[in-house]
């Protein structure tokens, strides 16, 4: 489904984002693989990647630092020649209550979801306007369409990266560039690893579905939206979630 194409992914070391780079490895893309701070799983990643016969290269960078990711994004472009799609993947998490949310936990989470999505935007607008082709993807939540209690800094992370979503999808349409978000629900990860019994088991409970999602539940959707298939949709938002958000 996206032979020949290349994909951008920031935070497909591990996780959700490194099941959207192996499954478009999978699918005939290449892949430019960012991580920040987990050397051994990028390699493992990469090494999978190139068991599937396309190109793979890592780039370490912190995407909340404006003038390091504009210098990825140029590395990319030289040792790729173009960036088909950016999926805005990389992000974390900082949960507690409005009354004990620290000021650096609140511009972290901020700074990585929101603002580490809009430098990747930025910086290859250029190149997105230049070839006229091309698709970005940003992983939200469902936190940014409904709110979570505890999760007030993430929340308003992704509703803001929900709403980055659909101007980047007005201002390049004209461009023939789609820009999408895939908000998942509860999707086992490192992210929610600390999430564990009762609370689990309540959460769980509460998904229609009955069960938690995979990061291939998610991949998959990345991967259509990636495609030639997807190329009449802009400015959505679709939720993975097992039902939770109906
Ligand atoms: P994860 O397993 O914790 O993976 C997060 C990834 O982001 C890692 O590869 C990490 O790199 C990278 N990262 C973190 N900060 C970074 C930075 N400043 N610059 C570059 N990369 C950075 O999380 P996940 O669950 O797969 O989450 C992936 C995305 O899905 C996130 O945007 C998250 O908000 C979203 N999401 C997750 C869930 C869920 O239930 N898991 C639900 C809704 C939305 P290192 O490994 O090198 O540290």
């Amino acid at each position: 489904m996206l032979k020949g194409k290349t994909a951008l992914i920031t935070g497909a070391s591990k996780g959700i984002g490194r099941a959207i780079a192996l499954d478009m490895a999978k699918n005939g893309a290449n892949i430019a693989l960012n991580y920040i701070g987990e050397p051994n799983e990028a390699e493992l990643v990469r090494r999978l990647i190139l068991d599937e016969n396309v190109h793979c290269a890592i780039y370490k960078c912190d995407i909340s630092d404006f003038n390091a990711s504009k210098k990825m994004v140029d590395d990319v472009l030289r040792d790729f020649s173009q960036v088909d799609v950016l999926v805005n993947n990389a992000g974390i998490a900082r949960d507690n209550p409005i009354l004990r949310i620290s000021e650096k936990d609140y511009d972290d989470v901020m700074d990585v979801n929101l603002k580490g999505s809009f430098n990747m935007i930025k910086h290859l607008y250029p190149a997105f306007m230049k070839s006229r082709t091309g698709t970005i993807i940003n992983i939200a939540s469902v936190c940014g369409l409904r709110g979570w209690q505890w999760q007030a800094s993430y929340a308003a992370s992704k509703g803001g990266l929900i709403s980055l979503t659909k101007t980047v999808a007005k201002e390049l349409a004209g461009r023939g560039v789609t820009c999408n978000a895939i908000a998942p629900g509860l999707i086992e990860t490192d992210m929610t690893a600390g999430l564990n019994g009762d609370n689990k088991s309540d959460f769980v409970a509460s998904i229609p579905l009955s069960r938690a999602g995979q990061p291939s539940d998610v991949s998959k959707l990345a991967v259509f939206l990636a495609s030639d298939w997807a190329s009449y949709i802009t400015g959505e938002v679709i939720k993975v979630d097992g039902g939770l958000c109906i």
